[in-house]
């Protein structure tokens, strides 16, 4: 840790005692802040990091429902809603066993800088649950569902909190959780994205973050006169950020060379093409199966446990979880000849690996502005819903585009350092900060 950082770290660590994800995002995004605000004595003096760190309001509740044996079950349900001062807060919803207030926090606090980033009109929130969805039957994610907006209805509000996905939340969970809202407020109004097409969802939706992602890919080997054509591309995670990276990186002509879950990785030498992209849709999104039946089906091998870095690649997309890529993988990675690093999953590097791509002049991305395709067509879905009008798939997909290469400048223009290397992670924090700084300055005191 940068030492002109410890004492505010210190600080914060004893209000939020124990909360190391949380932290850790913290510390992140103060090692480039902090040195930028001593030169910035407006947003000092005003206090302003100390206030972002703080949670506007924290929501936690109590989630009862039967199970299909009849059985009485309890879950935690949360909702921290960060900051409102560019928007209403937006963000997803979480639904795993290893959810607890710590996590959503470190997701909050990160979707208030990538919020920004978007230039959309949304500030920062997420919630969830510890809640398992794996293995439980349709009918028991339903009573799940509905218990949780039972509570969670009265602290949202389409121009109040916004929520969406995550991991364990997809079309089907939006769809159950809309469905209640609607039952007890009796309004049909955009208070969640991700909804299906057919009933106020925005094209694109599903594919925007693994689609942002590869744009985003595609700026940063630009800068290098680089391009994706040939690349050979590693994955992890088979839900739908990964899944739609991958589509987008066979488009390019990448070669996508791995795909995981829980279980371990798949290793297919001679790449992923659509077709077999479709079969591991359709055991995702269907949950017919895991990851490592594409194996038996396809002759490739399956690593049980382990993750997808000892593979030789040009690219790395971490696109699973928090806290996937450790030292010891980005070294490999790097020795391995990897040039590139750009995540889809939220804070999936650990900070030495971090440090460690930066050390090698690697291009690396971080999550907030590599990842913030899905939540800029979510925003998206949010203006479709308040013109009560749904544009074309290339209207949404330009869009997505043109927001993807924007955050790309605004890295640029506050990451470039003097020997010529973009920090992205630098330039997305502070990018993402100047924006919310100025408009809780305007607002004053809040
Ligand atoms: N969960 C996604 C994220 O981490 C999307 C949030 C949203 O669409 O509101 O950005």
């Amino acid at each position: 840790m940068n030492e002109s950082i410890r004492p505010f770290i210190e600080k914060v660590s004893a209000r939020n005692h124990g909360e190391s994800e949380f932290l850790q995002a913290v510390a992140e995004v103060a090692e480039s802040i902090i040195p930028y605000i001593e030169a910035q004595p407006k947003y000092k003096d005003s206090k302003i990091l100390e206030r972002i760190v703080e949670p506007e309001r924290v929501v936690i509740f109590r989630v009862p429902w039967l199970d299909d044996k009849g059985q009485v079950q309890v879950n935690r349900g949360f909702r921290v809603q960060m900051n409102s001062s560019i928007g209403p807060y937006k963000g997803g919803l979480r639904f795993h066993p290893t959810v607890t207030l710590s996590v959503l926090k470190f997701l909050a606090f990160e979707q208030v800088f990538k919020n920004s980033l978007t230039g959309l009109p949304m500030g920062g929130g997420k919630g969830g649950s510890d809640f398992d969805p794996k293995g439980k039957s349709d009918n028991e994610i339903m009573k799940f569902c509905q218990s949780f907006m039972t509570e969670l209805y009265r602290h949202v509000g389409d121009d109040i909190d916004i929520p969406a996905g995550d991991i364990g939340v997809g079309k089907r969970e939006i769809g159950y959780l809309f469905g209640q809202y609607k039952r007890i407020t009796g309004t049909f109004n955009g208070v969640l994205t991700g909804k299906a097409f057919e009933w106020g969802g925005s094209l694109i939706r599903p594919e925007a973050t693994g689609y942002g992602l590869i744009y985003f890919v595609e700026e940063m080997l630009k800068v290098r006169e680089d391009s994706l054509l040939g690349k050979r591309v590693l994955i992890s995670g088979s839900g739908n950020v990964a899944q739609f990276a991958a589509e987008k990186c066979i488009e390019k002509g990448a070669k996508v060379l791995t795909m995981s879950d829980s279980e371990g990785f798949i290793y297919d030498p001679v790449g992923i093409d659509q077709e077999k992209l479709e079969y591991i849709k359709d055991l995702k999104d269907n949950q017919r199966g895991r990851i490592k039946e594409y194996a038996q089906r396809y002759s490739c091998e399956f690593f049980p446990g382990e993750k997808p870095w000892g593979i030789k690649c040009d690219i790395a997309l971490p696109n699973a979880t928090q806290n996937e890529l450790n030292l010891s993988d980005a070294e490999t990675l790097i020795q391995n000849g990897c040039i590139c690093v750009a995540e889809g999953a939220n804070m999936p590097c650990t900070p030495e690996a971090v440090a460690a791509f930066h050390e090698a002049k690697v291009l690396y991305a971080p999550g907030k502005a590599a990842n913030a395709g899905g939540v800029a067509v979510s925003g998206l879905e949010m203006s479709q819903n308040s013109q009560r009008y749904s544009w074309g798939r290339t209207k949404v997909d330009n869009k997505l585009k043109e927001i993807m290469s924007d955050i790309h400048h605004i890295c640029m223009k506050h990451g470039h350092e003097k020997d010529g290397h973009i920090n992205y992670e630098k330039g997305a924090n502070i990018g993402g900060f100047v924006k919310v700084a100025e408009a809780m300055l305007s607002q004053g005191i809040v």
